[in-house]
């Protein structure tokens, strides 16, 4: 890897990201999180400045600036507001289905609307009773006509209400486990869909978290992505390409932490003189910053080896391998930063108290990291490779 991965276009575009961050979106960060209310403003700010437009070709009105962009714009976003970088994050993941699956009819119908950020995106795997199963759910499509009919209801979904367009998993042949789920692109307005309960949560309160109700939902026939029963291999295929997503979200979270807390240190004095001069302080500074690098590292070479089209399975265990990596670093980074604050750490008026709340989900949605944990080892034990030190067994 090249000492600076970016290009000049790319630290363009990322300077961008980073003053409007710092600027527009840090001073209402903090009001965010404590109204806990869906920052329509922000979207509309990411309208203006085409921001919405990055994960898309240019052929349907995005910036066709590319994967590792996409990235480094989520995590610049996330150092100083979590929610704010889920709304990037969550139109690619909200979208890929129609990017990875769809017919050209299908991508021309729904991407120039996304990329202008006209409509916001969702992604419904999840439900009541299936969460890392997800070959457990229970929603059901069937075919009449033109038309399916999806009953069913799914839990904890992102940019519930707020989405104009979700990709919803159902089984259309509950029978056939894996092979019997289907991907839908849902639109909003669609009869028999409704949006139920928002959840109250612990972090990125800015973020809608709800339930996604289908009751007899009628949706035209082509909104089938891909073939019938093609939806899990589609929803592991996104989950490939959106992971980094949220890796890159737990980095900003991570680098932010970091950034606050040695500002901190620095002016903050015990003992007559800054506690950044503490040995015990610096050796915790110096882990934070060296975790944030090694995350970075491998979160940017999984921008690029999507962007060169990377086969599937290295992308597998590389997507699986950042978002561990940028996620645990994210809380263990978070936790660190509020220690060095000391007692103003846990004050809600300090951003490192919100940061260590907003870490915590990075572990856990688009599969917890018990979960990456079992697809990276599950990919190694498939390689073709050997120990060079001696035969074995
Ligand atoms: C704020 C928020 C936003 C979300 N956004 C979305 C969204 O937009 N779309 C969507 O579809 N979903 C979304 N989710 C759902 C999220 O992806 C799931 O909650 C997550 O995948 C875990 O599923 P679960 O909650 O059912 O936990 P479970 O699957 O019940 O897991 C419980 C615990 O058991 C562990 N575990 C489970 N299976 C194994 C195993 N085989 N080996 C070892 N440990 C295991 C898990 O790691 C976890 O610690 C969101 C969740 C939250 C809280």
């Amino acid at each position: 890897m090249p000492s600076e991965p970016l290009t000049d276009e790319q630290r363009e575009i990322r300077d961008l990201v980073r003053d409007l961050a710092r600027e527009r979106i840090a001073p209402r960060a903090a009001e965010i999180d404590k109204s806990a209310e869906f920052p329509w403003d922000v979207v509309e700010l990411f309208r203006e400045h085409e921001l919405l437009g990055l994960p898309y070709d240019e052929s349907y009105g995005g910036t066709g600036t590319g994967a590792l962009m996409l990235l480094v714009a989520i995590e610049e976003v996330s150092k100083v507001c979590a929610t704010s970088g889920l709304i990037l994050a969550v139109q690619e993941l909200g979208s890929l289905g129609i990017k990875l699956a769809g017919t050209d009819e299908q991508k021309q119908r729904w991407l120039p609307r996304l990329a202008s950020g006209e409509w916001l995106a969702a992604y419904a795997l999840t439900e009541p009773g299936s969460g890392s199963d997800s070959a457990a759910m229970r929603t059901t499509a069937r075919r009449e006509g033109d038309e399916y009919v999806l009953d069913g209801s799914k839990r904890f979904i992102t940019n519930a209400g707020v989405a104009s367009l979700y990709t919803v998993f159902a089984k259309t042949d509950p029978a056939a486990g894996h092979d019997g789920i289907s991907a839908f692109a849902v639109e909003s307005d669609a009869p028999g869909f409704g949006v139920g309960r928002i959840e109250p949560k612990m972090g990125i309160k800015g973020s809608t978290t709800g339930e996604l109700h289908f009751d007899g939902c009628r949706i035209p026939a082509d909104n089938l992505l891909g073939e019938e029963g093609e939806g899990f291999k589609i929803a592991m295929q996104i989950l490939d390409r959106s992971r980094p997503g949220v890796a890159a979200q737990g980095l900003g979270i991570a680098q932010g932490a970091t950034d606050y807390a040695l500002e901190y240190a620095k002016s903050r004095e015990t003992m007559g003189r800054p506690i950044a001069e503490h040995q015990l302080i610096q050796g915790k500074l110096a882990d934070m910053e060296a975790q944030c690098e090694a995350a970075r590292g491998v979160l940017y070479k999984v921008g690029m080896l999507i962007d060169e089209g990377a086969e599937a399975a290295e992308l597998t265990k590389y997507s699986a391998m950042c978002k561990l990596l940028c996620t645990d670093a994210a809380m263990d980074v978070t936790t660190e930063a509020v220690q060095i604050l000391g007692g103003y750490g846990y004050i809600s008026e300090y951003p490192v108290e919100r940061m260590m709340r907003d870490a915590k989900i990075t572990q856990i949605y688009e599969g917890t990291n018990e979960i990456q944990r079992l697809v990276i080892a599950r990919e190694m034990v498939r390689e073709n490779r050997s120990s060079a030190l001696t035969e074995v067994g």
